[in-house]
């Protein structure tokens, strides 16, 4: 399975050896190199090759944390390799933006091009010296800019060998969903390296919740891959889910909610009021299916046909995923809500799901 001589850019590791490695991808104004910093982590032993990036959205900084996490207190490794990459856009992390600077999504560029712009440029390099070099890779990600997400993960089940990777993985929702066109995890799968896709929180932050449970879950797949010794921690339920709905403002005004990222509600439920600016004349947004809440925006205003709130609906009766959580104690999910909760506007007084 394994790669027995693994050489990046023009650096060769071998097996046992940690190296740091400054991939050049361009070049700044004054001519000097912009290199791409990836840590290696061989075993002595071969086993699979899995790389781990974050931030390919550049402001997007929960990744980045829990590659750090795993880069200094993860276990080490029975065997293969693990390519830790805490920043992917360099560019848009050094300005705090999404984007690169020629205004590219990194993560539609995939697999880039040795002749094309700044951004697949590097994707390319990316693909050629990482992706196309790994049995496996995991890509964080956190929502876009004013919204949140409850973690989650994203994969194509139809990829051989993602569906069992991400059940180890031990997010409570996995989304069934075709990746965009040209994405990481969209290439690298199609091209004989399944990659999973998590999605966790907000950006410009750390939230200490969602960089636990994505460490968490990125351990489980390295356990599950038979490349560390770790007891694998499953969450309270599991469900894959293929359908994903936004609920919209039909008024301008402000929002405030009724529900937290990861509740498990019933159709019909109170989601979100909206009140007008000068009065107390309320619009509620009621849930039209059972399910869970995927992600909030964090703005407080609202217009007209503003998507408000993610809600996935699961394959599964909300029954059952209500009586599989009230069996196990759920310390990190409640974490989790709590930390996410944080900047969103919820005034809430019916008991927690
Ligand atoms: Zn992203």
């Amino acid at each position: 399975m394994s790669k027995k001589n693994l050489i990046i850019g023009d650096q060769a590791i071998a097996p046992g050896e940690t190296k740091d490695i400054a991939l050049k991808v361009s070049e700044t104004y004054a001519g000097t190199a912009v290199n791409l910093p990836v840590r290696v982590i061989r075993s002595k032993k071969k086993g699979p090759i899995v790389f781990l990036t974050g931030a390919v959205h550049g402001d997007e900084l929960n990744g980045a944390g829990i590659v750090r996490e795993i880069m200094f207190n993860a276990p080490s490794l029975n065997n293969g390799t693990l390519i830790c990459i805490p920043v992917v856009n360099i560019f848009g992390f050094e300005n705090h933006t999404r984007y690169l600077p020629d205004r590219r999504d990194l993560n539609r560029c995939f697999p880039g091009d040795t002749s094309g712009s700044l951004a697949f440029r590097l994707a390319r390099v990316l693909y050629d010296e990482i992706i196309s070099k790994s049995d496996y890779g995991i890509d964080l990600h956190t929502a876009s800019v004013h919204k949140t997400n409850f973690p989650h993960l994203r994969i194509d089940t139809k990829v051989s060998g993602l569906k069992e990777l991400a059940l180890a993985f031990g997010c409570e929702i996995i989304l069934n969903k075709k990746a965009p066109l040209n994405s990481l995890r969209g290439i690298a799968s199609q091209n004989g390296c399944p990659t999973l896709l998590y999605e966790a929180g907000e950006v410009y932050k750390f939230e200490p919740g969602a960089i636990k449970l994505g460490v968490r879950g990125v351990l489980n797949v390295l356990s599950k891959l038979d490349m560390i010794t770790l007891k694998r921690i499953k969450p309270a339920y599991q469900t894959i889910v293929k359908k994903t709905t936004w609920l919209r403002s039909e008024v301008g005004g402000l929002i405030h909610f009724h529900v937290h990222p990861g509740d498990i509600i019933k159709k019909g439920s109170k989601v979100a009021s909206c009140e007008r600016l000068f009065s107390r004349e309320t619009d509620t947004i009621i849930s039209p299916y059972d399910g869970i809440i995927l992600g909030l925006t964090t703005l407080p205003a609202a217009k007209p046909g503003e998507p408000i709130c993610h809600l996935a609906v699961p394959q599964k009766p909300i029954s059952e995923i209500k009586t599989e959580t009230e069996a196990q104690p759920k310390t990190l999910h409640r974490k989790i809500q709590d930390d996410l909760s944080t900047n969103i506007n919820i005034r809430k007084s019916k008991k927690r799901t």
